[in-house]
């Protein structure tokens, strides 16, 4: 007797992708390609398992990311300390420095997977979620880094999204920030009261963060802080201000949100976010901004980078609110056979309409006409190919629309045509 088997569920936090919805990220993924290329930009495949010593370093400490969310485990087999990605430019910034590919010219890459960070899943948060992850490495700016926001700004067009919004900052250079780290510090030791714990906790390592707050009892504090904006020299405002006028020229709206900081350490001059009302809480569809110490703190030449990341699930969301979804039919064209000899007949046939181009599905096994039919009809497919016994003995194929044309052009229901111009009538009018 076999044991009963208790069934395995997936992981929480980790969702499945099932064929109705898949087309709907194919559709993305083959958008997403084509705009990349269009800008230069050439696809990066890095491994998802790395050394956990890489994110440590790459994205700091005293992050989300680091501090709670990484799933991190030793390797029973040699004791190496491992972590599954949480992000990718730690990861392209370290097969950079190892393939010395930025050594004779700066690089435009991407590269599109899953990231894993263990967080309290909800709508717009998944403990793996998937990227696409765009870096610029090699180019100081600040004409890049306005490339890569009016690029994005096509892909919201592409995508047919209006309700998304533009906000950017600058970090400014480590001097600055630590100009106004002492201020900020002191203005948050006058305000410890209303911190909670994890600001406390952050007030002394990374006091930038604690102005990321989400918490409501905190937002006045934030707002009334000393700004890093306010002190930025020269070359950071003239950086700021070559970014700004350049998506002045595109005509792109942004708005100046001098809290917004980014919950990675790595970054400097310009960081940016999009944002939308229409996801709920988590409305942050991209985030990304220049990094130009990362490629040195990780071991590699200084180089400037710049860099986003845009969250696939929740892109895909705000395409769902934005625009009908179609899903992708399993085939063009069904074919039903209601003898031995005419499945055969009708494999061989499958084989020369894909050979035209055209997706078929053979049904498989022995079933009834009728239920052959009523499958050739939840395919989604255009059009039942009947392969029969007088259809055999005619050399000939019934063939049965199963939709109405878009274009709305007058079909026949049903038709006969002879096998030797089933190719080429079917290639015409599917
Ligand atoms: P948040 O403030 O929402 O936690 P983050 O700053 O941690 O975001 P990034 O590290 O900038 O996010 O990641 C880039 C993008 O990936 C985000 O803008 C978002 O669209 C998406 N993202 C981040 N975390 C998740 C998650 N847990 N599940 C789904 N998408 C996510
Ligand atoms: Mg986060």
């Amino acid at each position: 007797m076999t044991q009963s088997f208790q069934k395995v569920r997936a992981l929480t936090g980790m969702k499945d992708v099932l064929p109705d919805t898949s087309g709907q990220w194919e559709a993305l993924e083959a958008v997403v390609r084509e705009w990349l290329s269009s800008y230069g930009y050439r696809n990066m495949r890095t491994p998802v398992l790395e050394h956990t010593r890489l994110f440590t370093r790459g994205i700091g400490e005293v992050t989300d990311i680091v501090e709670k969310e990484m799933y991190t485990f030793t390797d029973a087999l040699n004791d190496e300390q491992l972590t599954m990605r949480p992000e990718f430019t730690a990861g392209m910034v370290r097969a950079a420095i190892e393939h010395n590919i930025l050594y004779d010219r700066p690089q435009r890459v991407y590269a599109m997977g899953p990231v894993f960070r263990h967080e309290k899943p909800q709508r717009g948060r998944y403990r793996q979620f998937h990227q696409i992850d765009v870096e610029a490495l090699g180019f100081a700016g600040p004409d890049v880094d306005a490339e890569l926001i009016v690029m994005l700004s096509r892909l919201w067009k592409t995508l047919g999204l209006t309700d998304i919004r533009l906000e950017m900052n600058s970090l400014g250079q480590a001097d600055e920030r630590a100009a106004h780290r002492d201020a900020l510090i002191a203005y948050l030791e006058q305000h410890k009261d209303v911190l909670d714990v994890e600001a406390q906790r952050r007030m002394y390592t990374n006091p930038l963060r604690v102005l990321d707050t989400k918490n409501p009892a905190m937002q006045e504090m934030a707002n009334n802080a000393p700004r890093l904006f306010d002190i930025l020299g020269s070359d950071s405002l003239a950086h700021f201000e070559g970014v700004c006028e350049r998506l002045r020229d595109a005509g792109i709206d942004y708005t100046l949100n001098t809290r917004l900081v980014r919950g990675l350490d790595y970054y400097n001059l310009t960081v940016f976010e999009w944002v939308t009302d229409r996801l709920g809480a988590q409305g942050t569809v991209c985030g990304g901004g220049r990094y130009d110490g990362l490629i040195a703190l990780l071991g590699g030449k200084a180089a400037p980078a710049v860099g986003f990341a845009i969250g696939v699930e929740r892109l895909l969301d705000l395409c769902a609110q934005s625009a009908e979804q179609v899903t992708l039919p399993e085939c063009q064209v069904y074919m039903i056979h209601q003898s031995p000899d005419a499945q055969r007949l009708a494999a061989k046939v499958a084989e020369s309409l894909r050979d035209a181009g055209l997706r078929v599905i053979v049904h498989a096994g022995p079933a009834g006409f009728k239920a052959q039919f009523k499958r050739a009809d939840a395919s989604g497919a255009t059009v039942a190919v009947i392969l029969g016994a007088d259809e055999l003995a005619a050399k000939t194929a019934s063939v049965k629309w199963l939709r109405v044309k878009e274009d709305g052009q007058d079909q026949p229901q049903q038709e006969t045509i002879a096998l030797d111009r089933l190719v080429t009538e079917l290639k015409l009018k599917v």
